[in-house]
C-alpha cells in the first residue's frame, strides 16, 4: 500500500529530500508539500544575483509548478498554506486556511528566519531581512525610488546585500559591531583586503559600532542612529545579523527542541514518525547555515524514508565563498588557530593576494584564500579528509600545480 508523506517547507532542504526520495523509491509515497511562499522551490542562494540584476526569479527556480504535477506531488503553497498545527495522534497537519493532510511520515523543513534585532523604532516600513523572494522584490522596488541603504551586519549575507543594492544605484553603508568584516570567516588581514576592495567599489563602512535607534517619518524609516553618535540617512535598513532556526511549530507540537529541532544521525526527531532536515535542525548541538550540510541531511533522510539504506548524517567542514563579482575569497575550518597550531602565510599587497594555512599536528585544519581561490577545492579536501601533509608541507602554500611540477 502507498504510504503518505507530508512535507512542511517547500525550500531547499525539504525538496532536495523529496527529489532524492522519488529517485530512490518512486512508488513508495503519496507526497503532499506545504510551503508558506507562493512559489515553487527556488535556489535561495541565487537571491544574491537576482538582487544585483544578473538573474531573474525564473532563472533560479529548481522545481517549477509543472515539476510537482509531473511527479504527482500535491503542492499547497502561499501564506494561507503555512502549516499552523500538527495533530500527532491523528497524524495530520493543518494549514492556516484549514487545509488538512494526513501522513504516515512527516518531514519538517521549515528553514530559518532572519534575526531581527529589537532596536527601538524598528517596526516601520523599510526595515527587513534578506531571506526570500519577497525581501528581494522589496529591495529592488525601494532601490528604484530611494537613495540610502543601510545594512546592519558585515557577514556574508550583509555584504552580498550591500553589493546588490550598490549595483542598483543606492548609496550603501554597512554597520558591523565587530571591528572587521566577515569576522566568522576571515582574520583581520584578509578582512582588511576585503574592506579596501569593497570601499573602492563605493560601499561605506562603520565598524565596531551598531544601530541604537531607527527614526521614521510617516511610518517609513528615515535615518538610523549609531552607538558611536553618527546619524545616517536611511530609506532602507537590511538586518543581516544572523539567522535563527524556525522551530515555533515544532516546539508547539511538543518535539524535542533546543536551539533547533533535535535530530539523530538518521534525521529522526523525538517522534519516530517525524523527520526534520535543513536549517531548522540541531544535530549533536550543531546548527546549520549553509547548503552543503543541508543537502547531506536530505540525502540521509531520503534514504531513511525510502527504506533502502541505513546511512547516517555526519557533520563535515563546510567552506564559505562570497558572491560578489570580482572578489575571490574562500575560507574553511579553524582559520585562527591556537597555541598548538602553526601558521603559513603569503601576502602580496600589490596583487591583492593573501593565503593563510593553519596546521595542527600533521593536518591542515583551516585555510583562508583571498584574491586567488583557484585551488580552493584542493585545500577543502585536505581539511575535510584530514590528509597527512608531512611529505608535501614545503610546497603546501603553492597548491596542487606546484606538487604536480615537483613530481
Ligand atoms: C540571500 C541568501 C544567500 C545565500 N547564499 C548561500 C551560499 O552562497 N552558500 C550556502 O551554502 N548557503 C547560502 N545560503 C543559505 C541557504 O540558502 C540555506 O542553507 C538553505 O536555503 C537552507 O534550506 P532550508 O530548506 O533549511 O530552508 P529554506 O530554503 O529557507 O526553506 C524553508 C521553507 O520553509 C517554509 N516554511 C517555514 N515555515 C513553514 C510552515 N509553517 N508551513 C509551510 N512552509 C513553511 C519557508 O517559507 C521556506 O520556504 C544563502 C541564503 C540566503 C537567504
Amino acid at each position: 500500500m502507498t504510504r503518505k508523506l507530508v512535507v512542511i517547507g517547500n525550500g531547499m532542504a525539504g525538496m532536495r529530500t523529496v527529489e532524492e526520495l522519488i529517485r530512490a523509491a518512486p512508488e513508495r509515497y503519496d507526497i503532499t508539500v506545504f510551503g508558506a511562499e507562493p512559489h515553487g522551490n527556488y535556489n535561495r542562494i541565487m537571491l544574491t544575483p537576482v538582487l544585483f540584476g544578473a538573474k531573474s526569479i525564473a532563472d533560479i527556480m529548481i522545481h517549477d509548478f509543472d515539476w510537482y504535477k509531473q511527479h504527482q506531488i500535491t503542492l499547497h503553497c502561499g501564506p494561507d498554506k503555512a502549516v499552523v498545527d500538527v495533530d500527532r495522534v491523528q497524524r495530520c497537519v493543518i494549514a492556516e486556511d484549514g487545509t488538512v493532510a494526513y501522513y504516515d511520515k512527516l518531514l519538517i523543513a521549515t528553514g530559518s528566519l532572519p534575526l531581527m534585532l529589537d532596536i527601538p523604532g524598528r517596526e516601520v516600513e523599510g526595515v527587513l531581512g534578506f531571506r526570500d523572494i519577497a525581501d528581494v522584490e522589496t529591495m529592488i522596488a525601494k532601490a528604484a525610488s530611494k537613495r540610502h541603504a543601510v545594512i546592519l551586519g558585515g557577514g556574508l549575507l550583509g555584504l552580498e546585500a550591500a553589493n546588490g543594492l550598490l549595483q542598483r544605484g543606492m548609496h550603501v553603508s554597512v554597520i558591523n559591531r565587530a571591528g572587521h568584516l566577515l569576522n566568522r570567516q576571515l582574520d583581520r588581514k584578509a578582512a582588511g583586503f576585503l574592506e579596501r576592495e569593497l570601499a573602492a567599489k563605493g560601499i561605506q563602512f562603520q565598524l565596531g559600532t551598531t544601530i541604537v535607534r531607527v527614526n521614521s517619518e510617516d511610518q517609513h524609516i528615515s535615518s538610523v542612529e549609531l552607538s558611536n553618535g553618527t546619524v545616517l540617512a536611511a530609506d532602507l535598513l537590511i538586518m543581516s545579523t544572523g539567522i535563527k532556526p524556525n522551530i515555533s511549530l515544532a516546539e508547539r507540537i511538543g518535539l524535542a527542541c533546543q536551539h533547533g529541532i533535535e535530530v539523530d544521525e538518521c534525521m529522526r526527531t523525538s517522534d519516530p514518525a517525524i523527520f526534520s532536515v535543513g536549517e531548522c535542525v540541531q544535530h549533536r548541538g550543531e546548527l546549520f547555515g549553509l547548503v552543503a550540510p543541508v543537502y547531506e541531511q536530505a540525502k540521509v533522510c531520503a534514504q531513511q524514508l525510502s527504506g533502502q539504506a541505513d546511512s547516517q548524517f555526519k557533520t563535515l567542514s563546510s567552506a564559505t565563498m562570497l558572491k560578489v563579482t570580482g572578489i575571490d575569497l574562500f575560507s574553511v575550518g579553524d582559520f585562527e588557530g591556537n597555541a598548538d597550531s602553526q601558521v603559513l602565510q603569503l601576502i602580496d599587497h600589490q596583487m591583492g593576494i593573501y593565503k593563510k594555512i593553519v596546521i595542527r599536528g600533521d593536518c591542515v585544519v583551516g585555510v583562508i584564500l583571498y584574491g586567488d581561490t583557484s585551488d580552493n577545492a584542493w585545500y577543502l579536501n585536505l581539511v575535510k579528509n584530514k590528509t597527512s601533509i608531512g611529505s608535501i608541507r614545503d610546497r603546501l602554500m603553492f597548491g596542487p600545480t606546484a606538487l604536480a611540477h615537483a613530481a
